[in-house]
């Protein structure tokens, strides 16, 4: 079993680095939010005072952190963890460090050619499956970085997760989470709209969702994650929206998928529309809600 450094033990770090250690692994964590790190304790892990304490001898390093800014800030600032790292390499096995946060592939692709350089590998290995996957160990992770590093974390991550792809080299991982968060950004604003027309309609949202799970308009935002409140039980719209996987969240990776479209140029319309709508969620101070309060939002909108 592996000594494993975690950072970030938020909505989704607390249940991924809790199924590590019930997984059987020795994990220490760390995060600058107290309770985050009475909750590592209860779940049987280790509480660090810094990121570079939950990092010293681990043999894998872990991150789950909100955006690429974070991501840099905590690797690679002055006495960040790839330093922190480098001055334990010699003592044992070099640590293989892996970045699961949701960021733009540029920040992914620096932050690995650094850790390269300090003579260790590095895997961007974002998820999907939100805090019910988290929670249940079924995440998807989408991981780029070299076969090595490829082969050495997947035991690691199948303790998380169920479904675990190699998509390509450093970036790859995020370049596939940013694409399919685009398109589930432009769902949840499809399943957002037919839930509302057929309320118009004078239809049970009950009735609809059961006849389109098993029709043409099914998808995960739809069976799993139903915006409008009923359907789906466990979803977080029957508990005014908490999350989940907060609007700020979605609206940063649509940002990203529209900054990846502009450098490709590539035509995304819909996924620009999509992005002014969580934008609106977060300027009415929904930010920190589930993603699919843009259900609510559009609900308080008058067709022009
Ligand atoms: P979150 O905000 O709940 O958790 C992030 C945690 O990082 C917080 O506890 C925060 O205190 C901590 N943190 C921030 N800066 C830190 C620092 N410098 N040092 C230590 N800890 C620090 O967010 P989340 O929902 O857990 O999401 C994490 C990442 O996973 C994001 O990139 C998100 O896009 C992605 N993601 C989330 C979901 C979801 O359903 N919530 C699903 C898939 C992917």
């Amino acid at each position: 079993m592996a000594k494993i450094g975690f950072i970030g033990l938020g909505n989704m770090g607390a249940p991924m680095a809790a199924n590590l250690v019930k997984a059987g692994h020795d994990v220490t964590g760390f995060d600058i939010v107290p309770a985050a790190l009475a909750a590592l304790e209860a779940a049987g892990g280790r509480a660090a005072a810094s990121a570079g304490d939950a990092t010293r001898g681990a043999e894998i390093v872990i991150t789950m952190l909100p955006a690429g800014e974070h991501v840099r800030q905590v690797w690679l600032h002055q006495g960040g963890l790839i330093d922190v790292v480098k001055g334990d390499v010699g003592k044992g096995e070099r640590p293989l460090l892996i970045d699961c946060s949701t960021i733009d592939v540029e920040s992914a692709r620096t932050v690995t050619a650094e850790a390269e350089k300090a003579g260790l590998a590095m895997l961007d290995a974002p998820v999907s499956g939100g805090t019910a996957g988290a929670q249940n160990a079924t995440l998807t992770f989408m991981v780029g970085g070299s076969e090595d590093a490829f082969a050495r974390g997947k035991p690691i991550l199948e303790a998380m997760g169920r479904n675990i792809f190699h998509a390509g080299g450093p970036g790859a991982g995020q370049a596939v989470k940013i694409c399919n968060n685009m398109m589930l950004a432009i769902n949840m604003v499809g399943v957002a709209e037919g839930f509302l027309l057929a309320q118009k309609l004078g239809l049970d949202w009950s009735k609809l969702h059961a006849i389109c799970s098993t029709a043409t308009s099914n998808s995960w935002a739809l069976s799993s994650y139903c915006p409008a409140p009923g359907p789906v039980p466990a979803a977080p719209s029957n508990r005014d929206y908490a999350p989940g996987f907060m609007a700020q969240l979605m609206l940063k990776d649509v940002k990203l998928s529209q900054a990846a479209a502009e450098a490709t140029g590539s035509p995304t319309p819909l996924a620009a529309l999509a992005m002014s709508f969580y934008q609106a969620v977060c300027d009415a101070g929904d930010g920190t809600k589930d993603f699919s309060v843009v259900f609510r939002w559009l609900a308080g909108q008058k067709r022009s």
